[in-house]
């Protein structure tokens, strides 16, 4: 499957469901939309031609593209990251065979996190989804498993911290 018919995929899949069935930054002031310059959301290949217009591209330290916002976006055209926020689709092993665990992101910053809150069932259904379509396409895979290591490396740190 071509890169951006996955990112097309994926974002018709989350765009009408969200976290919780009301507006969540009602509980944070929409926090995770106030990054600054050197924050910002990581795009999946393909998603650069995808996103709102006036979403600024960067690229990171590692050479990876991240959008960076002014706090508002089309909300159709937002990226992956966004609609997946607070979730992460991990790539987990179970012996030879593989499976899509949906967790929170550690590396979100989010009142949900705390877990208090129930999530909507169809959201976290919904992020899996976007997980396999991640592994549709070789460009897309590559970087969904490198973020999955990543946030593994961060889950197995925090273990020897506790
Ligand atoms: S930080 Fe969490 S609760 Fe707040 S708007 Fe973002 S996803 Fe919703
Ligand atoms: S791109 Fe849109 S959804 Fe994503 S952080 Fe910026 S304003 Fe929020």
């Amino acid at each position: 499957m071509k890169k951006e018919n996955v990112i097309k995929s994926c974002y018709s899949i989350l765009d009408r469901v969200t976290p919780l069935d009301f507006d969540c930054g009602r509980l944070c002031d929409g926090k995770c939309c106030k990054g600054d310059a050197h924050t910002g959301m990581l795009l999946f290949p393909g998603e650069e031609k995808l996103i709102d217009s006036d979403i600024c591209i960067n690229t990171n330290q590692d050479g990876v593209c991240v959008a960076v916002c002014d706090g508002s976006c089309n909300r159709h055209r937002r990226p992956l990251s966004c609609r997946i926020y607070p979730l992460f689709p991990v790539i987990e092993n179970n012996g030879d065979t593989e499976y899509i665990d949906v967790q929170f992101d550690p590396r979100a910053s989010c009142p949900l996190c705390e877990g208090e809150i129930k999530l909507n069932r169809r959201f976290v259904k919904a992020v899996k989804r976007v997980g396999k379509y991640l592994l549709l396409n070789k460009e897309t895979q590559k970087e969904y498993r490198e973020i999955c290591e990543e946030i593994k490396d961060i889950n197995k740190f925090r273990e020897l911290l506790k």
